[in-house]
């Protein structure tokens, strides 16, 4: 059989052009490497929420993408193209088939990565396929649209700077109410603090209350930390949009920032993708030395509990808590143990969802997915996978420390009619903060003073 040439549109061309800039020796071993074993298979929750539609399969669809290393990477598919199934892209239909492949039937979970024997990590080079298609403009209309805000506005979600700094200050208000106490602050750009606080700006926009949470809780723990005025976004949308350059400039637009306010630790809010993006991912796309520590809001919390610098009492959340890993920080961090120790030490009723950890499943809202309108259906529809695990549990919440999580699950127990509520732990060790009013705590010490004498 002999290769007819065809003519192809502009943007093929370059796709095509720009696939050999991509491909790392990572990405190569997970094209070469697939036997089509289909051990993956029933990893994907869109394969189990679509029985009998091979369609969906990793397999298949990392074929889609497969197919086009082979045809003009591999010498095999230029040798015998038919035998190695190997084929190309012509015309700005076929990219778009393959944008509703790469963006809609995939929510970069890795999930079916982790279950390959043959280590294939379709997640990777789906990513790397969804960043040659934004680099011709080829993508849903959400990305488009997130990611300009991002380059533009300097954070995913178009807050301007006078919206965050206003609602900082609200919150330290509402923080100065609620503790009686007119010194507390949300401080802003103060140098040389122990810790920098990025948030996401979902925070700023939808839920306001994690940020006074925080606050509350650097304030109790006599926290030396700061706020950013710029450059406060941990999240970062070139993770979902496969566009690099995006991911470098977002995260040295926060790094930069951290070192010139010559901040000893960068703190990550609760959010999976900001923290994978930010800690791991990022440095190699903006080429950047990180010369300060980079820590998950997580982890600062519970050591702030062991070291005592907080002091928590978990009668004050009794209903029953079920626990969501998200993809990004349980599968691609090994962020799993520390949220259920603290999540333990906060609460009396935790219930495990199965599977769970780096096996959990995908709140299906991941990889962009919720800025997707398009695939919304779909995504639905495969959430009834997460929806049956949850409802298992028999908890009345589900605690997850991710903001895009927080949104997809929202969603998702909205559809199938769960009646469940989320929150994230910082919401959790606010609440169950023990505070000690200044003078009830001097007259503690005195008591004890006088009884130490009395023996
Ligand atoms: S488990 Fe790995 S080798 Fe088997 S079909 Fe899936 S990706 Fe291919
Ligand atoms: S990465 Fe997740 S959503 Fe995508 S094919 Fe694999 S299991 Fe399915």
């Amino acid at each position: 059989m002999r290769w007819k040439r065809r003519k192809r549109s502009h943007k093929a061309e370059k796709v095509l052009e720009r696939l050999d800039e991509k491909l790392n020796r990572q990405m190569v071993g997970s094209l070469l490497a697939c036997v089509h074993c289909g051990m993956c298979t029933d990893a994907c929750h869109y394969v189990l929420a679509n029985p009998g539609d091979t369609t969906y399969a990793p397999a298949y669809k990392a074929d889609r993408i497969r197919r086009l290393f082979k045809r003009h990477k591999d010498w095999t598919g230029r040798i015998f193209p038919w035998w190695v199934k190997a084929g190309s892209v012509f015309t700005d239909e076929d990219l778009e088939e393959l944008r509703d492949i790469i963006f809609g039937k995939c929510t970069n979970c890795r999930r079916c990565s982790l279950n390959c024997p043959m280590g294939v990590d379709y997640a990777t080079f789906n990513r790397m396929a969804r960043g040659l298609l934004v680099s011709v403009g080829i993508m849903p209309e959400g990305v488009a649209v997130v990611s300009k805000d991002q380059w533009e506005i300097g954070n995913q979600m178009g807050v301007l700077k006078e919206d965050y700094l206003e609602t900082l200050e609200w919150m330290a208000e509402e923080l100065q109410a609620e503790l009686e106490d007119p010194t507390v602050a949300i401080p802003i750009d103060k140098m040389d603090c122990d810790v920098v606080y990025s948030i996401n700006p979902r925070e700023v926009k939808y839920d306001p209350r994690t940020i006074a949470d925080a606050a509350k809780i650097f304030h109790i723990a006599g926290e030396n930390w700061t706020m950013p005025s710029e450059g406060w976004d941990m999240t970062n949308f070139g993770l979902f949009s496969g566009d690099d350059e995006l991911g470098g400039a977002v995260a040295r637009r926060l790094y930069e920032k951290v070192i010139e306010l010559r901040g000893k630790k960068l703190v990550i809010s609760e959010c999976g993708h900001g923290y994978r993006s930010t800690r791991c991912e990022a440095p190699n796309w903006g080429k950047f030395d990180v010369p300060f520590e980079m820590e998950s809001s997580v982890i600062t919390m519970l050591r702030y509990i062991k070291e005592g610098r907080i002091k928590v009492d978990k009668t004050r959340n009794t209903r029953p808590v079920t626990f969501h890993d998200s993809c990004n920080n349980a599968r691609s961090c090994g962020l799993f143990e520390e949220p259920r120790e603290l999540l333990n030490i906060v609460c009396t009723d935790v219930r495990e969802m199965y599977p769970n950890r780096a096996e959990n499943y995908c709140c299906t809202g991941g990889g962009g997915a919720m800025s997707m309108s398009e695939y919304t259906p779909l995504r639905l529809k495969s959430a009834k996978i997460k929806a049956d695990q949850l409802k298992d549990t028999g908890a009345e919440i589900v605690v997850t420390s991710c903001h895009n999580c927080v949104d997809g699950l929202t969603d998702l127990i909205r559809h199938y009619k769960l009646g469940m509520e989320v929150t994230q732990l910082v919401n959790l060790v606010a609440n169950a903060l023990v505070i000690e009013k200044a003078g009830v705590a001097a007259e503690q010490e005195d008591e004890v003073e006088v009884k130490g004498g009395e023996g």
